[in-house]
C-alpha cells in the first residue's frame, strides 16, 4: 500500500475510534449526567467589606470552603435595577436598557420606575436577554423568588415559576417558597432559581453603612442563608445545590450637609428635566440648543462634582450609548449629592444616611460575590469579578450557549470553576 495511503487508512481508523468512544463514553455520560442546580441569590446593598465584621458565620463559612471573590465590581450606575439587570444578561446598562432605577424615554414622554409595577413589566425597556431566557430556550426549568426584570407578560421572556414582587413577604416566606419547588418531582424542579433580600441594602440607606442597624441586617440576612443551607439539607439537595451569592452594589455615608441643589445654585435661568438624582444628575435641557450654555454654566467652579456630556463620558463606564440617557450627566464626588430642587426638599424631609450610585470604581460601591457547591473550588479566592461576568458563568455552568452580543467574558471569571 502506498505509504501516503496507509496513513490516511489509519487517519481514518483513529476517526472511527473517536467517534465510537464518543458514541460509547461520552454521550451517555452527558445524558446520564445531572443537570446542576443554582440558586442566585441576591443581597441587595450587601458592601463587600459587610463580611470583615465578624459577625455573619454563614457567609464567612462560605469564604472558608467556596469560591469567593475580593468584591464583586458593579456596572455604571451602580444602582439597584441597572445592576440587577446586568447580573442575569451580562450587559451593561446602555445595553441592556434599564440605565438607571427611573428611566424616561422622551421619545414617547413615557416612564420606566422602579416601584411602578406597570412600567417595569413592560418588555419593550428589557434589551438584554435574562439569564433564564437563554436557560429556558436551552431546555433548563428556572424559577424567581423575586428579580427585577423576571415579571415580564410574554412566557419566553420569564421564569417557568416566579413570584411578583412584594416587598414585605417575609424572608421566611421566600426561603418556603423556594424550598417547595425544589420539592417537586425531579421532572418539574427548576434548575435555575433566584432569591431576593433587601433588608441590607434598607439599612444602609436609612442609617448608613457603618450603623448598628446594618450590623443588624447583616445578622439577619446571614441567618437567613443558614436557614435556606439547613433547609437543602434536609430535603437532601445540599451537596448539589450551588449558591451564588452576589450584591448589587456597596453603600456609603452620605448626608443633606454634602448635598448640591444644582437647579436653584446654578440652573435657575433655564428650564431642564431632572432625574437621577443624589450620587449623580441627569439633565435634559428642554431646548437642547442650550445644553452646551448649560454646561458651561455648570463649569463654572464646580465644587465637589464633575460634569460631562454624555458623548465624552468616560468610556470606563460604559454609559452613553443608550437614547434614554439625557445628554449631560453631573456625577457627585463620593458621599457628595446633587439634587433638583424638588428632590432636595423631599429628601431634606426624610435625610437618608447612606447612598450608592457612585463612580463604580470606588470599592465603597463594591458588592460581594460568593459562590458555594459542587461547581466550584473549594477555599478558593480571587480578586474582584465582574457584574457582567456572571451571566456567562451561569451559562458555562449548565453548558449551554450564551448570548454573543454581550458584555461579559467568561475567562476573566471561570478560575473559579471546579
Ligand atoms: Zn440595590
Amino acid at each position: 500500500m502506498h505509504s501516503l495511503s496507509r496513513i490516511s487508512a489509519k487517519f481514518v481508523d483513529l476517526k472511527k475510534k473517536m467517534l465510537a468512544f464518543l458514541i460509547i463514553a461520552i454521550l451517555p455520560m452527558q445524558l446520564l449526567a445531572e443537570k446542576p442546580y443554582v440558586i442566585l441569590i441576591g443581597l441587595d446593598g450587601f458592601r463587600w467589606d459587610y463580611t470583615d465584621r465578624g459577625i455573619s458565620p454563614t457567609l464567612e463559612m462560605i469564604r472558608e470552603e467556596g469560591a469567593t471573590a475580593l468584591s464583586l465590581h458593579p456596572t455604571f450606575p451602580s444602582k439597584t435595577f441597572p445592576n440587577h439587570l446586568s447580573i442575569v444578561t451580562g450587559m451593561h446598562p446602555e445595553n441592556h436598557g434599564i440605565v438607571t432605577n427611573g428611566i424616561r424615554d422622551p421619545f414617547t414622554d413615557t416612564r420606566y420606575r422602579m416601584g411602578n409595577n406597570d412600567a417595569i413589566r413592560e418588555s419593550r425597556w428589557y434589551l438584554g436577554e435574562m439569564f433564564w431566557e437563554t436557560a429556558e430556550r436551552q431546555g433548563i426549568t428556572t424559577a424567581s423568588y423575586f428579580w427585577p426584570g423576571s415579571e415580564l407578560p410574554e412566557d419566553h421572556r420569564r421564569p417557568t415559576y416566579q413570584e411578583f414582587y412584594e416587598h414585605e413577604r417575609p424572608y421566611e416566606t421566600r426561603i418556603e417558597g423556594l424550598l417547595e419547588w425544589l420539592k417537586k418531582p425531579e421532572e418539574e424542579r427548576p434548575h435555575f432559581m433566584t432569591l431576593y433580600f433587601h433588608e441590607v441594602d434598607s439599612k444602609g440607606h436609612q442609617f448608613g453603612p457603618d450603623s448598628p442597624e446594618v450590623n443588624e441586617a447583616i445578622k439577619l440576612v446571614d441567618g437567613l442563608l443558614a436557614k435556606l443551607l439547613d433547609g437543602l439539607e434536609e430535603i437532601g439537595m445540599h451537596d448539589k445545590t450551588n449558591l451564588i451569592i452576589v450584591s448589587d452594589h456597596g453603600m456609603t455615608e452620605v448626608s443633606t450637609d454634602r448635598a448640591i441643589d444644582i437647579q436653584a445654585t446654578r440652573l435657575a435661568d433655564y428650564t431642564c428635566i431632572y432625574y437621577g438624582n443624589g450620587p449623580f444628575l441627569l439633565i435634559r435641557p428642554e431646548d437642547p440648543e442650550q445644553t452646551t450654555e448649560i454646561m458651561a454654566r455648570l463649569n463654572e467652579n464646580p465644587e465637589h462634582y464633575t460634569v460631562y456630556h454624555r458623548d465624552d463620558f468616560p468610556s470606563r463606564y460604559h454609559f452613553s450609548n443608550h437614547p434614554f440617557i439625557p445628554p449631560i450627566i453631573v456625577m457627585a464626588d463620593l458621599g457628595w449629592s446633587v439634587f433638583d430642587s424638588r428632590m432636595l426638599a423631599r429628601v431634606k424631609r426624610r435625610p437618608g444616611a447612606g447612598n450608592h450610585g457612585y463612580d463604580n470604581f470606588h470599592t465603597d460601591m463594591h458588592g460581594l460575590f460568593y459562590a458555594y457547591g459542587p461547581a466550584f473550588r473549594e477555599g478558593y479566592r480571587t480578586g474582584t469579578v465582574n457584574t457582567i461576568d456572571i451571566y456567562p458563568l451561569l451559562c458555562r455552568i449548565f453548558d449551554i450557549m450564551p448570548r454573543q452580543n454581550i458584555d461579559g467574558s467568561l475567562e476573566r471569571i471561570e478560575a473559579i470553576l471546579k
